[in-house]
């Protein structure tokens, strides 16, 4: 006796990317978007970067950006 069976995958939403601080109904296809979506939106990298050469100073507080170089 044999049984066919045929196994069909369900999709799911799991492949479905959902930003955590949004909460609205808006979902990512995939998790580079939603990755670029919070970076740019509630996690900006830098903001300021210090234009002086070779100074690598980067923040996102102004007040940090102007106060390192009085700091010598
Ligand atoms: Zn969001
Ligand atoms: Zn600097």
């Amino acid at each position: 006796m044999q049984r066919m069976r045929t196994y069909r995958p369900i999709r799911s939403d799991i492949s479905k990317y959902r930003c955590v601080i949004c909460k609205d109904a808006k979902a990512y296809r995939s998790k580079g978007t939603l990755k670029r979506h919070v970076s740019t939106l509630h996690f900006p990298d830098v903001i300021y970067r210090c234009p002086i050469e070779g100074c690598s100073e980067e923040t996102w507080r102004r007040d940090n950006y102007h106060a390192h170089h009085n700091r010598k």
